[in-house]
């Protein structure tokens, strides 16, 4: 069935991201909560079409580790994408301070179940693996979303703005300066996906935070420094290991999904056993408390202004 707008119910604001503004919505026919994207696009109605159509191939990608698409539709130069709506929001905003070993083995290994599907399944490459675009439910799953589907869509997107904290693989650094975008293969999401281990075991972005606000300096860390690891001692040398396999800096020596799969880090059958329910129930509280304190700070700072 086909979604319009004049179906949804629109709810609160769920995020922002560099492209446009997510909502929850309700799609009152079917009762369904959903998660809707628009993304602004200023191009003729051709071209939208030519994205609402390749988009289409989303309703194949059905998997347990992949957001749910239920259509798309466009209103005047705006993209309106529906999507599962996933009550626990994005894995940036959950992993606290890092997350236990069991709970990151689960959450990698939902990831690598994810990606290799698109790869396998549909000969999909993410290109776009972080951790805002892992998402979590109350039942506690975790799915992957924002998969690069389009090319049209993808050439239509200013990717003028590369953000602070950047998951591009050193291949990927090194071939947008040489003006080469043909370089971009599945081993690159692979390096986005053990920065994201690295991000969510630390629970902060692994490079320095100095290089936040300087893109130059951190494109330069990712091509020229040592790739980062997992902390030693908080985790063992089975998960410290599979991550550097995915965080060799030249692509081709990077591990394949299969062996990421087959690696004891995740081949343990401990794992299967992890409380997930219960990990994002604390999760979910602890993120509550920080936003009530940066709320309660922020509020102290518009009472007294310096
Ligand atoms: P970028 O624009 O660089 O991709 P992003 O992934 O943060 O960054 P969006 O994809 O626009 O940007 O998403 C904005 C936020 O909305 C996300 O960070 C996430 O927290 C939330 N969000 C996105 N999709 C869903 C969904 N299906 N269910 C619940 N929350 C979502
Ligand atoms: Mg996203």
């Amino acid at each position: 069935f086909a979604i319009s707008m004049d179906q949804l119910q629109l709810d609160e604001e769920l995020g922002k991201g560099n492209y446009g503004t997510v909502k929850k919505v309700l799609h009152k026919p079917t009762k369904v909560l959903m998660a809707m994207k628009e993304i602004r696009l200023e191009l003729e109605d051709a071209k939208i079409n030519a994205i609402i159509m390749e988009l289409d191939v989303l309703h194949r990608a059905v998997a347990p580790e992949i957001v749910e698409f239920y259509g798309a539709f466009f209103i005047e130069s705006c993209v309106y994408y529906c999507m599962e709506y996933m009550d626990a929001g994005s894995l940036d905003k959950l992993h606290g301070v890092g997350v236990p070993e069991d709970v990151l083995a689960c959450i990698a290994s939902s990831m690598v179940k994810g990606l290799k599907f698109l790869k396998d399944e549909l000969n999909i490459i993410h290109r776009d693996v972080k951790p805002t675009n892992v998402l979590v439910n109350q039942k506690g799953e975790i799915k992957l979303c924002d998969f690069g589907i389009s090319g049209e869509l993808d050439k239509s997107l200013a990717k003028t703005n590369i953000g602070c904290q950047s998951y591009m693989a050193p291949e990927r650094i090194k071939g947008e300066s040489q003006n080469n975008l043909g370089t971009y293969t599945v081993s690159s999401d692979v390096w986005s996906l053990g920065l994201s281990m690295i991000e969510i075991g630390l629970g902060r972005y692994p490079y320095p935070p100095e290089t936040y606000s300087n893109v130059f300096a951190q494109l330069t860390a990712i091509v020229h420094g040592d790739p980062p690891e997992l902390p030693e001692g908080r985790y063992s040398e089975t998960a410290r290991e599979w991550v550097s396999l995915c965080m060799r800096k030249e692509p081709t020596r990077r591990a394949k999904y299969a062996e990421l799969l087959a690696h004891p880090f995740l081949s343990n059958d401990s794992r299967s056993t992890v409380d997930m329910v219960a990990w994002v129930r604390k999760a979910l509280e602890y993120k509550a408390k920080v936003a009530a304190a940066t709320k309660a700070a922020h509020m102290a700072q518009l009472g007294n202004p310096s």
